[in-house]
């Protein structure tokens, strides 16, 4: 099996370096990744200027490519430039931070494992519940081995993409695997207004999450609980609930003239 592995944390993060450890086993490893942090990069791609694509050294001393462009850029060009078009898996992470409900939106991480599906690739992205200082990324490296290997053995549909995110505990407190869907997360107090050396304003984008209970079965509710949630994505944004009752009240007609 050949798999790359990227992430949005740059190539020298410790989260993709626990990532290629525990994929080895099942195959031929390939790391290309952004040559800085690229985390809440979504899934911009590099179309204007030029993208470099440099070898590295990882600190066991293996080959690693880092890329001048975005978590996405690093997809396509390690599934092609470097890969030759043969991959068999695509696994992004293991971000340092959770990517859960809407925030999976921003989320680079998520976006290189979209990128793969785009052009057929079985993906996962994976990532750990925590903003802590060196983390041990252990527990999240062992389970994307299991989901990696199942995969390799259960395909995924076209245009699916699975994210894992990984409560931060030892394996042993890890209250089980559950199976979700995107909960809602909302920030509340989305900026900071500062004053600069020079007296003028600027801003700091952040916010705290709204103080909601997330339903039962979501992605945010799982970590909440100790469980690694598994949330199946898909490329088709539709929302097909909407679709029946829409063909009845959309304007269907134009009434403007056209003066042109
Ligand atoms: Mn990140």
């Amino acid at each position: 099996m050949r798999i790359l592995v990227t992430n949005d944390d740059g190539v020298h993060a410790d989260g993709i370096f626990a990532l290629k450890v525990a994929l080895e086993p099942l195959g031929e490893v390939f790391v290309v990744a952004p040559e800085r942090p690229r985390s809440a990069a979504a899934h911009a791609i590099t179309l204007h200027k030029p993208v470099r694509l440099s070898k590295v050294a990882l600190r066991d001393g293996s080959d690693a490519y880092a890329i001048s462009g975005t978590p996405a850029d690093c997809v396509v060009l390690g599934t092609q430039a470097v890969m030759d078009g043969r991959t068999d898996l695509v696994v992004s992470g293991i971000n340092h931070g959770p990517n859960l409900g809407w925030d999976v939106h921003y989320s680079g991480t998520v976006a290189a494992a979209k990128e793969a599906a785009m052009t057929g690739h079985p993906a996962i992205a994976i990532s750990v519940a925590s903003y802590g200082l060196n983390l041990d990324y252990c527990t999240a490296a062992a389970y994307a081995s299991v989901l990696a290997k199942h995969i390799a053995q259960n395909p995924l549909p076209i245009g699916t993409v699975i994210n894992v995110n990984v409560p931060y505990l030892p394996a042993s407190e890890i209250a089980g695997v559950a199976v979700t869907f995107q909960g809602p997360r909302q920030y509340v107090d989305r900026f900071e207004r500062r004053v600069d050396p020079a007296g003028r304003d600027y801003y700091w984008l952040g916010g705290t999450l709204a103080d909601a209970r997330s339903p039962e079965g979501s992605d945010v509710r799982a970590i909440s609980e100790s469980k690694i949630s598994v949330t199946p994505l898909q490329l088709d944004a539709t929302a097909y609930d909407m679709l029946s009752e829409m063909r009845e009240w959309t304007p269907a007609t134009i009434s403007a003239r056209s003066d042109a």
